[in-house]
């Protein structure tokens, strides 16, 4: 049986997860209406990933008893207006979802709960990854976004990330 506090912070993640799918998928919107498909088609593979991140987390609760409870997931809420700014909001966006798993795994370790901070290990880690995905596309937009032909290339560089199913199975 899980923990009363865990098994609600669980759920929470859940649409946190999705909100993070559909933020990013809109991220790619936005740089698909710019003409930047590289920009776009990399979104668009994050967003699946989140939605993926999701499904961990309903499986997760499912494999322990817990049916999921849905709730209407936001609006992306972050203004996108030029190139720069919504990586800088992504790496922002990816600190605050490392800050959540954090804290749930605070909550599963206080419970001693310790098949879902084991769970959690693997979110930890991704975190890790994912700040660190979001810190070199800034790096490389300060270097190479304000010339038309380097631009160019990283876009054609950020078309060619595949998707990848997690490597992490429940
Ligand atoms: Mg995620």
């Amino acid at each position: 049986m899980l923990n009363e506090a865990v098994k609600e912070l669980l759920n929470v993640q859940v649409n946190k997860e999705f909100y993070s799918a559909y933020l990013y998928l809109d991220f790619s919107n936005f740089y698909e209406a710019k003409g930047l498909d590289g920009f776009a088609s990399w979104y668009k593979i994050q967003a699946q990933e989140e939605r993926d991140h999701a499904m961990l987390f309903y499986q997760y609760l499912h494999n322990n008893g817990v049916q999921v409870i849905f709730e209407a997931i936001e609006k992306p809420n972050v203004p996108l207006e030029n190139l720069m700014d919504v990586l800088k909001a992504g790496l922002q966006h990816e600190q605050y979802v490392t800050s959540l798993i954090y804290h749930i795994y605070a909550a599963a370790q206080e419970a001693k709960d310790f098949r879902t901070t084991q769970f959690l290990d693997w979110f930890v880690k991704e975190q890790g990854e994912e700040e660190k995905n979001a810190q070199d596309l800034i790096n490389k937009m300060e270097m190479f976004g304000n010339d038309p032909r380097s631009l160019y290339l990283l876009n054609e560089e950020l078309k060619t990330r595949v998707y990848a199913a997690p490597s992490l199975v429940l």
